[in-house]
């Protein structure tokens, strides 16, 4: 659904909980499960013209629990099995405190790929399974999808305000925002 001046929209999505399972702080590849019905969202979002921006809080970097090139082998593994269905990762490596402006609920990550695509912000949604995941994408000023696979459940009485859908999985997020567009 590339518009006049050639830009698309995008899907914002989170990474551990959303995409992959949750497993706190993801350090080793070997632990990295990619949940059986990703690749069947991610290519209905292809379809209809989407690019697939995943962005994800890595501060387990800053903490010293991982290094950045063991999160690159984890992003490498997960584009070598979804291929061009993700189109790029954003990552904020700082810890919660430290003030900097990519880490979600702030919008960094977003301007951030929005200066390596053209994106039509105003089609476009965050998905994540956190309160801070729906924060960011209200921060934006655009669609918002909780979806209750990870912390879902347990965010999901923790919303200030109520994202636009909420979904059991990325699968019914895909459905649910594909029938509204
Ligand atoms: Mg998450
Ligand atoms: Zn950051």
């Amino acid at each position: 659904m590339s518009n006049e001046n050639g830009s698309s929209p995008a899907i914002f999505v989170d990474r551990d909980g959303t995409l992959i399972e949750e497993v706190d702080h993801l350090s080793r590849v070997d632990d990295l499960k990619i949940f059986p019905f990703t690749r069947e969202a991610l290519e209905m979002f292809k379809d209809r013209g989407f690019r697939v921006i995943v962005l994800t809080n890595q501060s387990g970097i800053a903490r010293g629990y991982f290094t950045e090139g063991s999160m690159q082998a984890i992003h490498d593994k997960i584009k070598s099995e979804l291929g061009t269905l993700v189109d790029n990762f954003y990552f904020c490596p700082h810890l919660p405190d430290a003030g900097c402006s990519c880490r979600k609920p702030n919008v960094g990550m977003i301007e951030s790929a929005r200066e390596d695509f053209e994106i039509d912000l105003a089609g476009s949604w965050m998905i994540g399974d956190k309160r801070i995941d729906v924060e960011t994408g209200q921060n934006a000023g655009i669609g918002t999808a909780l979806v209750l696979t990870g912390y879902g459940k347990a965010d999901r009485n923790r919303l200030d305000s109520e994202p636009t859908i909420i979904a059991d999985d990325l699968l019914e997020a895909a459905k649910l925002i594909l029938s509204e567009n």
